[in-house]
């Protein structure tokens, strides 16, 4: 409670309680200044009775249990006994004047601030009248006039004193409603919370001070239409919801101009109308809009994604998001029947870098790789820098390797040109290992973990290779490597040897050609076939050694002397990927050549459709250099590889040999046997060579030969077989060899019993 003081003061200044109000009052009560004399008159003789009426009411209020509460303790009561014998007592005392008058302006607002209810307040002055109306009677006679005048001047004077008390009561009640409304009102004024209270139509009927500071209103809004000035789509239907429910929120990202986007927490709530005491609406409903400003929050919460899920050095995704990323991907491409790749890339020589030039140019290095990268990869592959010198990538919406590997020749391309850090220019190089999803691993994890196999291996390839995940080579990575002692020593150790199979060419009858085909005899004796060491050897880089091998070991013994003059022998000798991306490639073959004296024209090479895809690069430099020098190219196992031909056209090829899975197939597969007839035909069309492999029985034989086929290879006519061996299958007559195979005939004729799928069915 504020000072007594200045309570009075407002309620006299709010009630306009002043001397001609008093003087008012006191005429409408017909109070005269003799009656005030009267009353100072009686006043003496009425001390008596002031004291017992005390008593007497306190008693009564102490009976009373509703008064009795009211009292307190014994100390309490005798101060509200002593402070009401005051008051009774000036009631008579005469002097009317101005502290008379805040003195009952006091005592109605202070029972209001104690809570006292008026009903004990008059109830108390109706025992002091009727007590007084007997004691008077006891100082005068009631049938006197004096007895009456008395009275009625107590009865004013009463009524003075209600009137002011009952007053100052009210208006005190009256000051706390004025009080608390005013605290709601800076309440809503002064919450950071945007409130606005909207008609059902949506226009506004108020904003507080938040509402316009959030929403940049300077104008006046009341009235407006909420979407003039709020155009979110969301809120008309988070309003109907409020409507229908009660209350409704939502968050939402409002752009203001100046491109700053804010972050808003909007809700609505439905406020019924308020009813007077008959229940009769004093107003419309309505709808509370109320915005709360979330943008530090987000920002602080989105920078905090940011730096939980992004690098600080290169601001690429971390090793983190990156799994996240491919989590998805890897959903997606489930949902599709999609292939995707993961990559690991290690730069070589960074620690080198780092150690002299600082860990600044190391970082800016890093940084211009990041760049780099992102540069060359398309908007859905993600690139992350995984820690240290090592970055992960995921190549999405893969058709096939050959996408993979293009982007890996897009990748290869940002080490090609200099790096310039520290006033330096330096070469950088990296080293690439894939895998791919669904083919070796169905989640992120087992993914990144081939792929860092897969990278190790390329390591063993040379600086800047990359390599391709193949199953074993992480659990396997120490059999690998010995492997790869074991092979390096069947290398020095002459364990390496070659098998030839002839080929034969069906008009003249001949061997045109012997493949050579490569072979392990280990030191216990065992011989084993190339596929099983093949792979390891284009891993571990040593296919380049053992291949220059094959190439000297099978040029000399085509080269040789004895072949030269009786049977000039020509030989195919098969190159791996590895070896004609070898810059050097074509050179070595030259020198070989020239060592062993054979004309390239004897030399075919035999190179698979994947080596021909690329129109540029080493591997089509080698093809170009190697046409030129005379040395015939043929590609082997052709059919299964890609479905673009257009390479045919590209290189100067002189050879088609169609894979044995054709041919396996072609006296019972219509299908098997129009993909080998029509390779036929192709090849005849393009002049060129064309060989069937595999073939196994006369059947197949006899087929290929109605078609036209040039030449066959197979276990029918000759396996392959030692150089030993060779010698005295060099001069034979073939035809007639063809001729004694059961069912045989002339070579041009038919077989007996064959039939060919595809004529049959016409
Ligand atoms: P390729 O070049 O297609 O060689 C033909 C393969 O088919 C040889 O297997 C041969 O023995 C086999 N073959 C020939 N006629 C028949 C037949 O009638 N039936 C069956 N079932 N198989 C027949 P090989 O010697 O095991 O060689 C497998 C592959 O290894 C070769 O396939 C070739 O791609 C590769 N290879 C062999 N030697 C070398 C080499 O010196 N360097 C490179 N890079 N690859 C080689
Ligand atoms: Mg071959
Ligand atoms: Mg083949």
């Amino acid at each position: 409670m504020k000072d007594l003081k200045s309570l009075l003061d407002a309620i006299c200044t709010e009630m306009h309680i002043d001397e001609e109000d008093i003087r008012l009052r006191k005429m409408h009560l017909g109070l005269t200044a003799e009656e005030e004399a009267r009353l100072r008159d009686v006043h003496d003789r009425l001390e008596d009775f002031r004291g017992r009426f005390l008593d007497e009411l306190y008693d009564g209020f102490m009976r009373f249990p509703p008064t009795a509460a009211l009292l307190g303790d014994e100390a309490q009561m005798r101060r509200l006994k002593q402070s009401q014998g005051r008051y009774f007592d000036s009631l008579t005392g005469g002097n009317y004047g101005w502290d008379y008058i805040r003195n009952r302006l006091l005592v109605g607002a202070v029972h209001h601030h104690v809570g006292l209810d008026t009903k004990w307040y008059l109830g108390a002055y109706s025992k002091y009248v009727i007590a007084l109306l007997h004691y008077l009677g006891e100082i005068f006679d009631p049938a006197t006039p004096q007895y009456r005048d008395v009275m009625a001047a107590l009865i004013k004077i009463i009524f003075l004193d209600m009137g002011l008390a009952m007053d100052a009561y009210l208006h005190a009640g009256r000051m706390n409603e004025a009080a608390l409304r005013a605290y709601s009102e800076s309440l809503v004024a002064n919450t950071p919370c945007g409130m606005l209270v909207l008609a059902q139509d949506l226009r506004v009927i108020s904003a507080n001070p938040a509402a316009r500071r959030l929403l940049q209103l300077y104008e006046d809004v009341e009235g407006l239409a909420l979407d003039s000035f709020f155009p979110v789509d969301e809120v008309r239907q988070l309003s109907q919801a409020a409507w229908q429910d009660g209350h409704a929120s939502c968050n939402i990202f409002l752009p203001f101009a100046g491109g700053e986007t804010r972050n808003l927490l909007v809700s609505f709530a439905r406020l019924s109308p308020i009813e007077d005491g008959r229940g009769e609406p004093l107003n419309e409903a309505a709808l509370l809009m109320t915005i709360e400003d979330f943008t530090q929050l987000w920002r602080a919460s989105s920078e905090m994604a940011r730096m939980s899920n992004y690098d600080d050095l290169t601001g690429l995704p971390n090793r983190r998001l990156f799994q996240e990323l491919a989590q998805h991907a890897i959903g997606r491409a489930r949902q599709r029947s999609g292939r995707l790749a993961i990559l690991f890339l290690d730069l070589n020589r960074f620690k080198d870098i780092n150690d002299t030039l600082g860990h600044a140019a190391g970082d800016a290095l890093l940084q211009t790789v990041a760049l780099r990268l992102k540069g060359v990869l398309r908007r859905n592959d993600v690139v992350s820098h995984f820690g240290g010198d090592r970055f992960t990538i995921l190549l999405q919406g893969l058709y096939d390797r050959q996408d993979c590997i293009q982007a890996i020749h897009k990748i290869q391309h940002v080490f090609a040109s200099p790096y310039v850090v520290a006033d330096r220019e330096l070469f950088l190089s990296a080293n690439i290992g894939v895998s791919f999803f669904p083919h070796d691993g169905e989640d992120p994890q087992s993914l990144l973990k081939y792929a860092d196999a897969a990278l190790h291996r390329s390591k063993e390839q040379g600086t800047g290779a990359y390599c391709f995940f193949r199953s074993g080579m992480d659990n396997n990575a120490r059999q690998a490597l010995s492997l790869t002692t074991e092979l390096r020593q069947a290398l020095e150790q002459h364990q390496f040897c070659l098998h030839y199979q002839p080929i034969i060419d069906l008009d003249a009858g001949r061997i045109a050609s012997v493949e050579a085909l490569l072979r392990w005899r280990r030191p216990d004796g065992e011989l084993v076939p190339p596929l099983q060491f093949l792979p390891h050897l284009e891993e571990s880089g040593l296919i380049k050694e053992v291949g220059d091998w094959v190439l000297l070991e099978a040029c000399t013994l085509a080269g040789g002397a004895g072949h030269e003059a009786s049977h000039p022998l020509a030989v195919s000798v098969n190159v791996s990927s590895v070896q004609l991306n070898d810059p050097e490639f074509s050179q070595r073959v030259f020198h070989i050549l020239a060592r062993t004296g054979l004309d390239p024209g004897r030399l075919e090479l035999e190179l698979t459709e994947s080596m021909l895809i690329e129109r540029t690069g080493v591997t089509a430099d080698n093809i170009n250099c190697l046409a030129e020098m005379g040395v015939r190219l043929a590609i082997d196992d052709f059919g299964i590889g890609y479905s673009s031909l257009a390479y045919l056209k590209r290189f100067p090829l002189h050879t088609l040999k169609i894979d044995r899975s054709f041919i396996q197939d072609i006296c019972e597969d219509g299908q098997g046997a129009a993909v080998a007839r029509t390779i036929v035909s192709l090849g005849r069309a393009l002049s060129l060579r064309v060989v069937a492999e595999g073939v196994e029985t006369p059947a197949q034989l006899q087929l290929l030969k109605r078609w036209g086929c040039s030449a066959v290879q197979g276990y029918l006519l000759c396996r392959p077989v030692g150089h030993r061996a060779l010698e005295p299958l060099l001069g034979r007559d073939w035809l007639a060899v063809c001729a004694t195979l059961p069912g045989g005939g002339p070579a041009t004729g038919s077989f007996s019993g064959v039939t060919d799928p595809e004529e049959s069915r016409r």
